[in-house]
């Protein structure tokens, strides 16, 4: 007799996918069922998947437990492979066109949605990073079709996966959250992916000055890189200091946290009187944080947070940008990875030796 799971198949149409088994456990790459598309779902056929921090959290059960068998990955570029019941196609999208998918899946209906913020939708799904959605670590993915957004068949679709994470939420927390206004100076704390991809952000949004710190030394080429004017090597250097001396002491206009894990004892202490903090990216259930109080209201200063983006607003507006070659999100990513490999990838970033892994499906 065979017995076969839900989630797997023993003969005819068997597809590749990075599965998850249980913190602490590695992926394994498996045979897995053509993804059953929701109404209003369109498939795509992957063409790579970036890997992020958030990954690895939802991978340690920080967010809400994920279930065995569950396919993780959420920053997704590829192909329409094709709609699924009752679309509507907003984009007007045809098999094999080149898109992005975001893995904010709003509803696209309730009040938030309506309202243009679709990050904050009643009925979120997050495919990879929660249950009861397979992510993109898999050849196919069932996404709902208004999350998924054209991009130009003239520019590589390898890079563009991170368009959908690092970026989106960097162009939000700047241009909605952190209200950047040109000319100003930031500080962008944590130069990762989501670091990286704010600092670069920031220059086309004409900041004046920009500063990455990072507490690991070899992160900080890649900022100047992207450009930041300076960078502070927290492990040796203290950046309020560094910081408040480069400001002639006034500090900031906006400090952007993009640490995995966020304390804000410095971003807090670098802003101007009147300054802007920006918490980004999601974070430990749990996580706690220490704030001077008098400080706050004495200096006015502004504390906001940024989960992602909404898709329908911001996407399109970062895919203008990559097509007017403005942006190029390759510059953040430090190497590709076969399916195969996905372990490999998750590794080298947690271990901070790559910026944006991004694992190649096809
Ligand atoms: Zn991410
Ligand atoms: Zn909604």
């Amino acid at each position: 007799m065979l017995i076969l799971s839900s989630l797997h198949v023993g003969w005819g149409n068997a597809l590749k996918a990075a599965v998850f088994h249980g913190p602490n456990k590695p992926l394994t790459v498996e045979d897995v069922a053509d993804p059953d598309p929701e109404p209003g779902d369109i498939v795509v056929r992957v063409q790579a998947c970036g890997a992020c921090h958030s990954d690895l959290h939802a991978m340690m059960d920080h967010f809400v437990p994920l279930d065995e068998g569950h396919i993780p990955g959420h920053e997704v570029s590829g192909r329409v492979e094709r709609l699924g019941p009752h679309c509507k196609n907003p984009y007007d999208l045809r098999e094999g066109d080149p898109v992005i998918v975001s893995w904010i899946a709003s509803c696209g209906a309730c009040a938030e949605c309506r309202r243009g913020e679709e990050n904050l939708c009643r009925y979120l799904e997050m495919p990879g990073l929660t249950p009861g959605r397979p992510g993109g670590l898999a050849e196919l993915v069932a996404v709902p079709e208004h999350v998924v957004i054209p991009f130009p068949e003239t520019i590589p679709l390898e890079d563009a996966s991170v368009l959908s994470c690092a970026y989106g939420t960097a162009f939000n927390a700047l241009r909605n959250r952190g209200h950047l206004r040109g000319g100003e100076s930031m500080a962008v704390f944590g130069c990762g992916g989501l670091g990286l991809a704010t600092i670069q952000l920031g220059t086309i949004f004409g900041a004046s000055l920009i500063v990455g710190v990072d507490i690991l030394e070899e992160k900080l080429p890649w900022a100047q890189e992207v450009g930041a004017n300076f960078v502070v090597d927290a492990s040796r250097e203290d950046p309020i200091g560094r910081i408040l001396e480069a400001t002639h002491q006034r500090g900031v206009d906006l400090a952007m946290e993009a640490q995995p894990e966020p304390d804000l004892v410095s971003s807090l202490e670098v802003v101007r009187r009147g300054g802007r903090v920006v918490i980004m990216g999601l974070h430990p259930m749990g996580s706690k944080i220490p704030m001077d109080i008098m400080g706050f209201s004495l200096y006015n200063l502004s504390l906001t947070a940024c989960l992602g983006y909404s898709p329908r607003r911001d996407l399109p507006q970062l895919v203008n940008l990559v097509a007017a070659n403005r942006l190029d999100p390759g510059s953040i990513v430090s190497r590709y990875y076969t399916l195969e490999a996905v372990n490999e990838a998750y590794a080298d970033l947690e271990r901070g030796r790559v910026a944006r892994a991004v694992v190649k499906i096809r």
